[in-house]
């Protein structure tokens, strides 16, 4: 028996493979209580990589539910918390070769090319529009999705394995949520605010435990929590499970994307070039875009358009014009919208990039004519979306009492 035999013994005779969980690939949207708690439990059970995202700063009041984060990291200096429980879980990690990614953004920023690779993808925010947005995603790609959410003393956690497109999946549960509902309001980051709930280190680190372990199991191929939720109350120990049943209505998306075709365009490339490449393909192309896209809206105060040209989810105020306040009202500057171009918008002479298509994002792409489907990769990936920092096994490879921590970053 080697060490790292030792090291795992006991779990796997409860039945984990540590080599399954070192090839492991998990997402982990939203990097506070429920996140913190669940990265603590997964590195320790040895997986091999975890992506985190999540655009937030740390505020002391989070460090009594965060076992990742430092205490004395804590300063004058904001530190985010993507990156805080980064290094916190490459601290922690027994896999052999562990690496950790972290991006400081929105998910909506990375799109489908965060998750290019991913075994599961765990949503643990406070949204439930960005719940319904991962929902939508994972489905998409065909992707188990574990969901944790708490407002202490109760919390659940639901698992939705996505075998197939007609198995149910959390929009199932709440088709009331629409992932776009904040993107046809302005001012993304208010809206979001408002789903933002109590927790306490006690029902986030329950329900991460019940998470964690839904996590390890998919990864396995498992999913004796599959399509169902677990509620548990943490003061009156009471608990249930609840079975989802496919929703006829759902709105959510029960459809698998094709698997995209690579092309060599880059996300600073405009996306004229893009079409023009889907043109040999397509008679009349059309690109779908991850968001609608804001064009113009009205100044705030005096009603002037005013130029935005950015994802509606990344306008973060709202506009006003650069004559305000010194000229009274003029009106008449409506909101301009697009969520979808061709090769004869002005719009298609900017980049994939400002259109809110980053490095390795999967686009969806029509035929105007025939309404056939087509989706395409951009050039890039992972490298160019996270920040990736790895710990390499010390010579004498001794499991990590003391980490040798010599780490990498990538552009
Ligand atoms: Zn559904
Ligand atoms: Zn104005």
């Amino acid at each position: 028996m080697n060490t790292m035999d030792d090291l795992f013994s006991r779990e796997t005779l409860a039945g984990n493979n540590r080599d399954v969980l070192a090839r492991a690939v998990v997402v982990l949207v939203g990097c506070g209580a429920a996140g913190n708690n669940l990265a603590f439990n997964l590195v320790l059970s040895g997986v091999g990589q975890i992506r985190f995202v999540d655009d937030d700063w740390i505020e002391v009041s989070n460090l009594p539910r965060a076992p990742l984060f430092r205490a004395e990291r804590m300063g004058s200096r904001r530190r985010y918390k993507a990156r805080e429980i980064a290094l916190g879980a490459l601290a922690h990690a027994y896999a052999t070769e562990p690496t950790v990614r972290y991006a400081i953004t929105r998910i909506e920023a990375l799109g489908l090319a965060a998750f290019a690779d991913a075994h599961v993808i765990v949503s643990a925010v406070d949204s439930f529009e960005i719940r319904a947005l991962l929902s939508d995603m994972a489905s998409a790609l065909g992707i188990p999705l574990v969901e944790i959410g708490f407002a202490a003393p109760r919390g659940q956690v639901s698992v939705f394995p996505h075998r197939t497109p007609e198995e149910p999946d959390w929009r199932c549960l709440h088709p009331e949520v629409e992932p776009g509902r904040y993107s046809c309001d302005l001012y993304a980051r208010a809206a979001a605010a408002t789903g933002r709930i109590a927790a306490t280190q006690t029902v986030a680190s329950a329900l991460a435990s019940v998470a964690s372990e839904a996590v390890i199991r998919a990864l396995h191929g498992e999913f004796p929590l599959g399509n169902q939720v677990f509620h548990l109350d943490v003061r009156s120990g009471r608990s249930s499970v609840v079975r989802v049943s496919r929703d006829p209505d759902c709105p959510g998306v029960h459809a698998r994307l094709p698997p995209p075709v690579p092309v060599q365009v880059a996300a600073v490339e405009p996306l004229g070039r893009l079409l023009q490449i889907v043109g040999e393909v397509l008679s009349d192309p059309i690109v779908d875009l991850p968001a609608p896209f804001l064009v113009q809206a009205p100044c705030e105060r005096c009603g002037r358009p005013v130029r935005i040209e950015r994802p509606i989810w990344s306008v973060e105020g709202p506009p006003a014009c650069r004559r305000c306040p010194e000229r009274e009202d003029e009106g008449g500057g409506g909101r301009v919208i697009v969520n979808h171009l061709d090769a004869s918008d002005p719009l298609a002479r900017l980049s994939c990039r400002q259109l809110g298509l980053p490095a390795g994002s999967i686009v969806s792409c029509r035929d105007r004519a025939t309404d056939a489907l087509y989706t395409v990769r951009l050039a890039g990936g992972v490298d160019d979306l996270f920040v990736t920092r790895r710990r390499v096994p010390s010579p004498a490879a001794t499991p990590p009492d003391a980490p040798a921590l010599s780490s990498e970053v990538a552009p």
